[in-house]
């Protein structure tokens, strides 16, 4: 090893830096990436590392370049960048001195399970200030720019516009809410952008549920929760997404309800996120919940096929190809699932024909999107899975929706009813609608009933089974 002013001094310098960055990105982020990081040199204002793989070596800088390079910067100001090269065998491992041990103190084996971190997102670190050093890389492509607004979600835009551009804390908390892949995180992130290009001098925090928690149990476990608390009461905008996660785990939630109490009783923005409505969170306890429905609750809702072809065209335009409407069209018609999925199937055929060098036709594209159409081609409608069943069962359509309960009759119902239930997705009261207008309870029990006979009658159950297949295939 090379360097400018002894190596000891390089390996307890680049053991500090991968110390913080290890208590910086947990336990699950360092050991997938950033383990087999490896110091080559360091001369003057060069650093050099290794890794074993090219695929390793672009997601560590795509990810976490910035970031090695400020550390890097903190410890030697001389260092001016940070390259990582691909090597098999070329350099030796630096061993680990006492400064590690102590900067990593707190990333302990069991972190792992706490913590899948989100691989996605670049990384995107501003200044020294501790709680951005907390707070979860923001992904570029996530602004108030890029979001397109339709019916679905124009409420849940307006609103953290109104957070965003407010000089005043407009209503706290925000709570969005909707199904996955429909954009929550995408308008926390560009609220976030905005605060910081506008605001640089509030202290924001922005994180996951899920690393609160672990945040929280490390306080914990190193006796640390008054630092904890001060940091997180002392922001000026915190931000949690997916806050379903600390649902049942009682004190996270208990600690996570204090905090939040703490910023809204000093008129600081709270900004929450969560698959559901605070009144549709399951273990949650009943105060938090009742909070978090105080300031302005705004849904997501599944997209519009309008939506879906504005979302497609606006990415269209901003990956500068150019991809006929009718190719736009039948995706949005097809891919109805949520916008991740959708931009994924825009970027698989737009990658495709790059590689293949061919226009992009609809043909290119039911090529391209083989696997992803044939699942989506399958999913039933309930009308479908009561007419099988029906001529199953030598009945009428009719009798799908009937009052009438003998058996002959309201059995069949129940398998139908059982088999809306496993092979689409609607939710219960849907299905019950679907059915004559019957109550969600009757659904549940129908799915009930058919579960026992399918367990205790080998004929009844090859019957629903057959049907299944005929409805699947
Ligand atoms: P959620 O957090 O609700 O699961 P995300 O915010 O991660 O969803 O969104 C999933 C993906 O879809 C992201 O890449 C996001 O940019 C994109 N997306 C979602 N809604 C929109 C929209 N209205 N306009 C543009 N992109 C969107
Ligand atoms: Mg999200």
């Amino acid at each position: 090893m090379i360097d400018h002013d002894g190596g000891g001094d390089v390996a307890a310098r680049w053991a500090r830096v991968r110390g913080r960055l290890r208590s910086e990105c947990g336990e699950t982020v360092y050991r997938s990436w950033l383990r087999s990081l490896t110091l080559v040199r360091c001369d003057g204002s060069t650093v050099v590392l290794s890794v074993p793989s090219r695929f390793v070596r672009d997601r560590v800088m795509t990810q976490y370049g910035d970031r090695l390079r400020a550390l890097w910067a903190i410890e030697d100001p001389a260092v001016q960048s940070v390259e990582v090269t691909v090597a098999q065998s070329a350099a030796v491992e630096v061993p680990a001195g006492r400064a590690m041990a102590s900067a990593t103190a707190g990333a302990g084996e069991t972190s792992d399970q706490l913590e899948p971190l989100e691989l996605s997102t670049p990384a995107v670190f501003r200044s020294n200030d501790p709680t951005d050093a907390l707070s979860a890389p923001l992904d570029p492509r996530f602004t108030f720019a890029n979001f397109v607004v339709g019916k679905p979600n124009e409420l849940a835009f307006a609103a953290a516009r109104r957070v965003a551009d407010s000089e005043t804390v407009p209503f706290n908390p925000l709570f969005l809410y909707g199904g996955v892949g429909l954009g929550k995180t995408h308008l926390m992130h560009a609220i976030a952008w905005n605060l910081r290009e506008k605001h640089p001098q509030r202290r924001m925090l922005y994180m996951s549920a899920e690393k609160f928690m672990y945040q929280f149990i490390r306080a914990l476990r190193f006796k640390d929760t008054v630092a904890f608390k001060d940091l997180f009461r002392s922001v000026d905008v915190l931000m949690i997404d997916d806050v379903q996660f600390i649902s049942g785990k009682d004190s996270t939630q208990e600690e996570f309800f204090h905090t939040f109490n703490a910023l809204v009783d000093r008129n600081r923005q709270v900004i929450i996120s969560a698959d559901k409505s605070p009144n549709d969170l399951d273990g949650l306890e009943e105060r938090l919940r009742s909070r978090l429905g105080w300031g302005l609750v705004a849904d997501i809702h599944p997209t519009t096929y309008e939506l879906r072809l504005g979302i497609l065209q606006s990415k269209a335009e901003r990956l500068e190809v150019s991809i006929p409407s009718k190719v736009l069209e039948f995706l949005a018609h097809k891919i109805t699932s949520n916008v991740r999925e959708l931009e994924g199937a825009l970027n698989r055929i737009v990658a495709h024909t790059t590689l293949v060098g061919r226009p992009i036709t609809i043909e290119s594209t039911q090529e391209g999107l083989h696997d992803l159409l044939k699942s989506h081609d399958r999913r039933v409608t309930i009308e479908e899975i009561q007419r099988k069943v029906a001529s199953h069962f030598n009945l009428r359509i009719t009798d799908m929706h009937s009052a009438r309960r003998s058996r002959s009759i309201a059995r069949p119902r129940q398998i139908a009813m059982y088999l809306a239930k496993q092979l689409t997705h609607r939710s219960l009261p849907e299905i019950g609608r679907k059915f004559g207008g019957r109550d969600h309870t009757t659904v549940m029990h129908a799915v009930k009933k058919v579960d026992e006979l399918r367990a205790a009658d080998r004929h009844f159950d090859e019957d629903v089974d057959m049907l299944r297949r005929m409805l699947e295939s």
